[in-house]
């Protein structure tokens, strides 16, 4: 029977970086995957193919509003839709295919099927029985539904079949305005569809700092989004070509139909464990949720678990760190995650992307703070670049001016956060990032302006 250290179970980012720690730890490891590509939903039908067709879209929106501005003279692009998805079927490709060759180059083994945990210690692949001392369960999430609402990927869409889609919708109506329903209903809405979403709470993206989450809304209006919110979606028929939706808007219980081409429901996701026999196991779950310890250990010995199938934020680099984390548990080091440092990003255009607390959190917590903010008007980068919407704020501990939080809504946010998560690890106060050389003209310097109004003020505003 063969015999490994570790066998990861799911080769999305938690389990193929976890499998890449724990060889260049010295420890004999195999990944389990029965798709035919490595990299799970991430880089499958995740989080690549949607930043590829959101790359896409977004060259076209600036073909069509910022070329001429700037002298660029000429047609607008049209859309070869075929030629944009095998685009992105390409990017998938390379990126799948690279996680081919690192397993190579560190010598993991791809078990290819799906597997499961016939008894602790060991792991079933179609026939064959692989031993391990350490199980690391990272078999990631799949999209949910919502009662009344079934799932075709034709004209009822869950992320997957909207990557996939035939042709562009006239008209896309979007359930739920978290990050998946904003991401590829702003890719849509740019390649021409009308696009309504339909959110449940009376405000987008829950959890976001609201401020924030106000100027995105106005933002994605402009981009021809509408949003109609506090609605409760009923059901959804899916006819011949069109999906009749019901929904009742929660303020007076009054009901209504909206027609569409695609209706693409972004409710949500659950952990995925189907076929593992955690069950039979014994492993303990809460609402498809495995449990796991400081150490992600499960309650059955030798069984661990990462990523989206545990607490904690469904993020592809939440579950990497987690991955790298209990890598360096089982070779005997101090693995070790720090929650409070996880950004998030929304890859719209203009990002939003946040770290840390927000303003609502630090109120509930009592908590006293100040605001810096500073807008990307006064930025001359963001100017010539027609990326003047948008802010950066810091939020700081108001007698330490200790880094407690950061929210950008503007170009590039998704890269900027990283020099405020890198100062929070080091728990910085919002001076050692004013006091900062930031190189002009960039984007960064907002951050630092934000910093800056942390303290005396900022120097553009
Ligand atoms: P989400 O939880 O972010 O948003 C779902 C939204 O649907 C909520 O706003 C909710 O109020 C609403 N909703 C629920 N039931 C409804 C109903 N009956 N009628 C109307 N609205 C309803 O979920 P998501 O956008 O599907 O994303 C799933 C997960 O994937 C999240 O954890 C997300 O963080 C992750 N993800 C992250 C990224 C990224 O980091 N860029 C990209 C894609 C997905």
């Amino acid at each position: 029977m063969p015999s490994y250290d570790v066998i990861i179970i799911g080769s999305g980012p938690g389990g193929y970086v976890c499998a890449i720690r724990c060889a260049q730890l010295g420890l004999k490891t195999a990944c389990v995957e029965g798709r035919e590509t490595l990299g799970g939903t991430c880089l499958n039908i995740g989080c690549i193919p949607s930043k590829a067709l959101l790359h896409a879209s977004h060259q076209l929106h600036e073909a069509e509003h910022n070329f001429a501005k700037m002298g660029l003279k000429g047609k607008s692009p049209s859309v070869d839709w075929p030629q944009m998805l095998a685009y992105k079927d390409d990017v998938i490709g390379q990126n799948t295919k690279g996680i081919e060759f690192l397993f190579k180059k560190n010598k993991v083994d791809w078990l290819k099927g799906w597997g499961s945990i016939p008894e602790p210690g060991k792991v079933k692949v179609g026939d064959e029985v692989h031993e391990a001392k350490h199980i690391v369960v990272a078999t990631g999430s799949d999209s949910t539904t919502i009662p009344g609402v079934e799932i075709d990927e034709k004209i009822v869409v869950s992320s997957t079949g909207a990557l996939e889609l035939t042709k562009i919708p006239k008209k896309l109506v979007v359930i739920g305005a978290g990050v998946i329903g904003l991401e590829l209903g702003s890719v849509y809405a740019r390649l021409g569809s009308e696009v309504q979403v339909i959110e449940f709470l009376d405000h987008i993206t829950p959890g976001m700092d609201s401020e924030t989450a106000k100027v995105f809304q106005r933002t994605l209006k402009k981009q021809r989004l509408t949003f109609t919110l506090g609605a409760a979606v009923q059901s959804v028929e899916a006819l011949k070509t069109k999906a009749k939706i019901t929904y009742r808007l929660r303020k007076d219980d009054s009901e209504h139909v909206m027609d569409a081409d695609i209706v693409l429901v972004a409710t949500g996701r659950k952990p995925y464990t189907e076929g593992l026999g955690l069950g039979r196991l014994g492993v303990d779950t809460e609402r498809g949720v495995i449990q796991t310890d400081a150490h992600y250990a499960t309650n059955v010995k030798g069984i661990y678990a990462i990523g989206d199938c545990i607490a904690g934020p469904m993020l592809a680099h939440k579950a990497e760190d987690e991955g790298m984390a209990v890598a360096e548990i089982l070779a005997g080091q101090a693995g070790h995650v720090n929650y409070g440092v996880i950004p998030g990003v929304i890859y719209t255009h203009p990002e939003v992307a946040s770290v840390g607390e927000t303003e609502e959190t630090l109120k509930d917590k009592g908590r006293s703070y100040k605001t810096g903010k500073f807008s990307f008007m006064g930025n001359g980068r963001a100017k010539a670049n027609f990326a003047a919407d948008g802010f950066v704020k810091i939020l700081a501990d108001t007698e330490t001016d200790r880094i407690l939080g950061a929210h950008i809504i503007g170009p590039m946010a998704g890269d900027l956060i990283h020099e405020i998560c890198v100062a929070m690890e080091f728990g910085a106060a919002a001076e050692d990032l004013a006091r900062t050389c930031h190189a002009h003209p960039t984007y960064s310097e907002a951050v630092r302006e934000a910093a800056l109004a942390c303290g005396d003020g900022p120097i553009h505003s």
